[in-house]
């Protein structure tokens, strides 16, 4: 089962929700992981179960970023607000670059999150 992380700024969160209820039948059959508000967020909204790590601002794109580095995650979905200043910009550049490095499937807008979820999908032969 692929395991895929949802991260979603705040200004971005609706638009992760609207993602997570669109795809909530291909996302249940995934293993789900995100950072603390955007998991409390899905989970709320949502019918999937996800696990949650710490808040981004605290270290959670950094334990993100530790599950690539030990190959653990097969998809990242990162909705980044382009326009707002972020206080843990290091830590979302070291996601970014940790992703370069290990060759993870990131996306970063709505519609490329869409063809990777749907890339995923076909890789397991489930239909979206
Ligand atoms: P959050 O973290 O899901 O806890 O809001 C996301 C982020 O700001 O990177």
């Amino acid at each position: 089962m692929p395991r895929v992380a949802l991260i979603a700024h705040d200004d971005e969160k609706p638009e992760m929700i609207d993602l997570a209820t669109e795809y909530e039948s291909l996302l249940a059959t995934f293993d789900l992981v995100a950072t603390g508000t955007t998991g409390q967020r899905i989970a709320d909204e949502t019918g999937l179960e996800v696990e949650r790590k710490k808040s981004g601002r605290i270290g959670g794109d950094t334990q993100i970023g530790a599950e690539v580095v030990e190959d653990r995650i097969d998809g990242i979905v990162f909705l980044r607000d382009p326009l707002t200043a972020q206080p843990h910009e290091p830590d979302i550049a070291a996601l970014l670059r940790l992703c370069d490095v290990h060759d993870v499937a990131m996306a970063t807008t709505r519609s490329s999150a869409e063809y990777l979820l749907d890339g995923l999908a076909a890789e397991v032969g489930e239909t979206v």
